[in-house]
């Protein structure tokens, strides 16, 4: 294969590869994406939107089709606490049509897609060469279990007593969505995420320890049981985790690490892609701005762009995973001001 010259390279064309292209490209930059899967890209992921992930996209040109989200509904069987966004709505995105937005517009600016998995990653002052593409920056896009990462000593392993394995799976019922809010439903050791996705389509996400039995928790909600027994399951089972992921630092020399690729908590906040939507924005800003700040600039606005999601995410997952677990849906319920407070931090 020719060799291929770009200003920056992406590896990993998920939701966060792809925005950060889209980004690079308004910015005047040739970018090369390398990806090994063929698009549309599924994942396991619960597919709601926030606020201002919605706000981000229609930043970068990108409306996907979807339900709008008026918010969140946690319950617990017994009791159930909501909150509507104060401002504007989600939006539930089936992922391949989330997918397929994100490639139209990345097509439409002149990304270059380079179809292959990147196994090495070789700096030096100049740029950073990954397989046959060179790059004067290189921004890992690659999620949870990111090779960049590895590859770069960014890799910081687990804490054996704090990160307690987590993983998500995912499955599509064609039924008409009954709500437009995402549901969270807490069982004693897992939560079921419900969102809308489109006309007769709905999304659950479960969130458990390892060998989570995806219909055995389901079968333990009376409320969603009932709902989805006779509705058609549209696929397979999908599933990812574990979900905690800790890097030492979010970039090395002209390597930058978004996304899931640069560390992650856990879903039970439904944040993933809106935090990454900034890192996306965070490094092309920084690396377009004053050369002296450009790593130390995206490190700290990194920092920034993140900490409302690591911090009210590991608070919560904390709780999630003591013995104050079953007074998480009664707190929310009895202290709608702190639920609602934490849910628009979020959806920011
Ligand atoms: C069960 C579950 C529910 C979730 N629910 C929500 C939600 O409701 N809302 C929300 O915002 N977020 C949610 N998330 C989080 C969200 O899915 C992620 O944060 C998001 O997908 C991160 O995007 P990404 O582009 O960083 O990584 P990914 O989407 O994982 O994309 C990474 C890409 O890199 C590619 N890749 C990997 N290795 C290589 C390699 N060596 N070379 C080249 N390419 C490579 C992969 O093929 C993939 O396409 C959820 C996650 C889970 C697991």
């Amino acid at each position: 294969m020719t060799p291929i010259e770009v200003d920056v390279a992406i590896v990993g064309a998920g939701p966060v590869g792809l925005a950060a292209a889209i980004e690079a490209r308004l910015a005047g930059l040739s970018v090369g994406v390398i990806e090994p899967r063929s698009f549309p890209i599924d994942k396991a992921c619960g597919e709601g939107l926030m606020p201002g992930a919605v706000d981000a996209l229609a930043r970068l040109g990108i409306h996907p089709p979807g339900i709008p989200i008026a918010g969140f509904r946690y319950t617990d069987a017994i009791r159930s606490a909501e909150h509507r966004f104060a401002g504007g709505s989600g939006l539930g995105v089936r992922r391949t049509a989330l997918h397929d937005a994100l490639a139209a517009r990345a097509d439409e600016l002149g990304v270059t897609r380079v179809d292959t998995r990147v196994s090495d990653v070789v700096q030096n002052a100049g740029g950073v060469t990954v397989g046959d593409v060179r790059a004067s920056w290189l921004f890992a896009c690659d999620g949870l279990h990111s090779t960049v990462r590895r590859l770069s000593g960014l890799e910081r392993p687990p804490r054996a007593r704090v990160d307690r394995r987590r993983f998500g799976l995912r499955k599509h019922y064609t039924i008409e969505p009954w709500t437009d809010l995402v549901e969270v439903h807490w069982v004693a050791d897992a939560e079921a995420y419900v969102t809308p996705l489109a006309g007769g389509l709905v999304g659950v996400a479960v969130l458990g320890p390892p060998r989570t039995d995806f219909d055995e928790v389901l079968g333990r909600i009376p409320e969603l049981n009932a709902r989805l027994r006779d509705a058609g399951a549209e696929e397979g089972l999908r599933g990812a985790g574990p979900l905690r992921q800790r890097s030492s630092a979010r970039s090395v020399g002209r390597v930058l690490l978004l996304g899931d690729a640069s560390g992650y908590v856990d879903a039970l906040t439904g944040e993933g892609i809106r935090v990454g939507l900034a890192h996306a924005r965070a490094a092309v800003e920084s690396i377009v701005g004053q050369p002296a700040r450009q790593a130390k600039a995206y490190d700290r606005e990194w920092s920034r762009v993140s900490r409302d999601f690591r911090v009210i995410t590991s608070g919560l997952l904390a709780a999630a995973q003591s013995p104050l677990r079953p007074l998480i849906v009664p707190a929310a319920r009895a202290m709608p001001a702190l639920f609602g407070a934490a849910v628009e931090r979020l959806a920011r």
